[in-house]
């Protein structure tokens, strides 16, 4: 009934009761700027409102601003792939902790995925090398050990001689058979430690703050 007269004596507006159920309804923009906020919206975290506001924000900026953030997007999307030793997130063959020299090794830090491997640098305890398993083993989601990067952390350990896994991953049940699993495949060649989490179960790794996860790191346990 949009667009249509309210009845002169009507006393108050009836609250709109189904807009909530309508999908985004973006009356008042113009079609270009309904795909615009459609874009931002599909990304994660990112609310109708907070859609809007950035897709107008945009709009203001001189073009030359839109087109490096256009650039700087497809560039990513095109560039940035995976360091072929530990799978983190690069635009290099390898990743710039595996090409730094100043990093111990002979420690691998087990993370699930690259938010987590930030997540860990970002508390500036850690000096070793890491490794990207790619996600986590989820019987319910049908990911097995072979759909991540498993055999080649263990050609890793053998061929770098490690003398130290450290498991970081999530406390969760896919978290937690995915440690139990490594530690069987990896003990008899390394010492398999986990991480010790002040973290109820299921909390993500990279939303825990640096101190807790520095105690949580400084805190492992080696597994038996
Ligand atoms: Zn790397």
């Amino acid at each position: 009934m949009a667009g249509e007269a309210r009845p002169p004596f009507s006393p108050r507006p009836a609250a709109p009761r189904f807009t909530a159920l309508a999908p985004a309804p973006l009356s008042g923009f113009t079609r270009p700027l309904a795909r615009l906020i459609d874009q931002f919206e599909r990304l994660p975290g990112i609310g109708p409102r907070t859609a809007q506001r950035l897709a107008l924000h945009l709009l203001r900026q001189p073009e030359e601003q839109i087109r490096a953030f256009a650039e700087a997007l497809l560039a990513a999307r095109s560039q940035v792939g995976q360091c072929r030793r530990c799978f983190h997130l690069s635009a290099e063959p390898l990743c710039d902790i595996c090409r730094n020299t100043e990093r111990q090794t002979g420690q691998i830090c087990v993370v699930a995925d690259s938010r987590d491997l930030l997540a860990m640098e970002r508390t500036r305890e850690y000096r070793g090398g890491y490794h990207v398993l790619g996600g986590l083993i989820s019987p319910m989601e049908g990911v097995g050990p072979e759909g991540l990067h498993i055999q080649t952390l263990v050609e890793r350990v053998d061929q770098e001689n490690a003398s130290e896994v450290i498991l970081a991953l999530t406390p969760s049940v896919e978290g937690d058979t995915t440690s139990l699993y490594l530690a069987r495949l990896l003990k008899p060649f390394t010492i398999v430690s986990r991480i010790a989490y002040g973290l109820p179960m299921g909390s993500e790794l990279e939303y825990a703050d640096e101190v807790t996860l520095a105690r949580a790191f400084e805190g492992r346990r080696r597994m038996d």
